[in-house]
């Protein structure tokens, strides 16, 4: 059995079997575009690169019963897929890689009892660290920090070590001090080389007609066919990461948080998608980059930059997902109750930053990281959204959604809703170690947006105020109890504290008075 995002062609369960005597058991069902809403560009995407993954294992000899979307027959949920493949096919066993959901693991390990057939679930090895191995490093420690973990991954591929004992590169561990470059008042020049559409072949062609017919309500735009063009096989994703590696890699550091109208993929891999599917090895990657460096094709800081989103927070975020358990989408660290503004849908509202944000996703399914922490996320978490609305829309809506890398990176980075329940009195968070919160000033530093919009960054009373930094004070008011030993933070509550308290209740009230407009309600 394999899962839309398990299209690996060198995993072991592939290792395992007899192509004469054992079948690949492949599903679409609509079941896994409809329990969370699933852009239409995500949908496809899944579909399209299964159907191609199918057709590579057939013509590697591999027997494929393959159930497709419009499949007469389809019963549109993989248990009951699954009844109907064990009574046609009478397997003595069943496996499958680890998945990336603990929905579907429970699923998985439901139906040997339920069939009445062994079921064997495979680790899966394109990961560098097990859910073992993240369960014995997290033991004993009193909180998981990132640059601890990634310290040791660099330690263990030797990636970017010299010496003996290995050293880091350069001396520095990360770089992030200087790779926070904004585009000044002029922009990007040259505008930043975009990355390499794919056109959509017959296979795509059909999955799009089905997608339309089968699931006509998805959110999301796809206007035209030819609108779709990400990576659906291995050979194109490998072409997106060598154009990566050769166009944008040397200046993705220094850039890593800048933003820019109309730029939305700026110096990014754009990589996530095919890495997540996993027709990319996170390794080959690594190396790649590396060897860029190697030949001095690209700097220091903007390798270490890459490398540490790989074999640092990909693996990190993956290992707590694991790690905390099935209970972890429930919590709600900062008690946050608001509901998600509909113009999370349609990118329809007068900020100009969360437009230009939010169009992006409903034209492309994508955002890259500064806008999904800074901008989306962050209005999220200062205007009081509820952290499972905003967790179910980033897993939905990104081209690159899978809940093991969404759910920590909306609840823990993003909302700093994570906090353990048996956590020492103090401690807010798990992932982070402090909300990242920001008023509109720091996306005025940090893209053009400020510069089309109605709203006023600087101002956080009056009919002008941006939302951003109305929310942003809003916020520190409303968790002053609850964050104030957090030394992080510091700094943020004195400048509180220096606010007049006739303004912070005027604060209060225009942060009600705009939860209201935006339907948000009770934060
Ligand atoms: Fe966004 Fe505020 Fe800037 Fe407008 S002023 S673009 S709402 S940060």
């Amino acid at each position: 059995m394999i899962f839309g995002d398990q299209l690996d062609d060198g995993a072991s369960l592939l290792a395992k079997l007899n192509p004469a005597t054992d079948s690949v058991l492949m599903m679409e069902v609509a079941e896994e575009s409809q329990h969370v809403p699933s852009h239409i560009q995500r949908t496809v995407l899944f579909l399209s690169a299964m159907r191609h993954f199918a057709a590579h294992l057939e013509a590697r000899g591999f027997q494929v019963r393959y159930i497709r979307l419009d499949d007469p027959d389809n019963t549109h949920s993989f248990t009951t897929e699954v009844a109907r493949a064990i009574a046609d096919l009478r397997p003595s066993e069943v496996l499958c890689t680890w998945p990336g959901e603990w929905r579907i693991l429970h699923q998985v390990h439901s139906w040997s009892k339920r069939f009445d057939v062994p079921v064997t679930v495979l680790p899966d090895e394109h990961f560098l660290t097990s859910v073992e191995e993240f369960a014995m490093w997290a033991d004993g420690r009193r909180g998981l920090t990132m640059e601890f973990f990634y310290r040791e991954q660099r330690r263990k591929t030797g990636y970017l070590m010299v010496g003996k004992p290995a050293l880091p590169e350069g001396d520095d561990w990360n770089y992030d001090a200087s790779n926070r470059k904004s585009f000044g008042r002029a922009g990007p020049k040259p505008p930043p080389p975009r990355p390499p559409r794919v056109a959509p072949d017959r296979i795509t062609h059909e999955v799009i007609r089905a997608v339309r017919e089968r699931l006509p309500n998805l959110p999301g735009r796809l206007d035209g066919d030819d609108a779709f063009a990400w990576p659906v096989t291995r050979e194109q994703a490998l072409i997106a990461l060598h154009d990566f590696i050769k166009h944008r890699l040397a200046d993705f550091g220094p850039y890593e948080d800048a933003m820019w109208t109309d730029t939305p993929f700026v110096y990014h891999s754009v990589l996530s998608p095919a890495l997540n599917l996993k027709f990319l090895n996170p390794r080959e990657c690594c190396e790649a980059a590396i060897a860029a460096y190697r030949k001095k094709q690209a700097p220091l800081q903007s390798v270490e930059a890459f490398i540490r989103q790989i074999i640092g927070w990909r693996e990190f975020i993956r290992g707590v997902y694991w790690l905390e358990g099935p209970d972890y989408a429930q919590r709600n660290g900062l008690d946050q109750h608001g509901k998600l503004p509909e113009f999370y849908w349609t990118g329809e509202t007068d900020m100009a930053c969360m437009r230009s944000c939010l169009s992006q996703v409903v034209d492309l399914a994508y955002g890259n990281h500064i806008q999904r922490l800074m901008v989306t996320g962050n209005f999220a978490l200062v205007s009081g959204v509820h952290p499972e609305a905003i967790s179910d829309w980033y897993l939905g809506m990104y081209v690159d959604g899978v809940d093991w890398v969404t759910l920590p990176n909306t609840l823990g980075m993003v909302m700093h809703a994570d906090r353990r329940p048996d956590s020492a009195a103090g401690v807010t968070g798990l992932v982070g170690t402090k909300p990242y919160a920001a008023s509109g000033k720091y996306i005025e530093r940090m893209s053009n947006y400020c510069k089309g919009c109605r709203y006023d960054p600087g101002q956080r009373t009056g009919s002008d105020a941006c939302p951003f930094t109305v929310f942003y004070w809003d916020f520190l008011i409303r968790n002053r109890q609850r964050l104030t030993t957090n030394n992080r933070m510091a700094m943020m509550f004195k400048n509180v504290n220096a606010i007049a308290p006739e303004t912070r209740v005027q604060i209060s009230i225009e942060a009600t008075l705009l939860r209201k407009r935006f339907g948000i309600d009770k934060p």
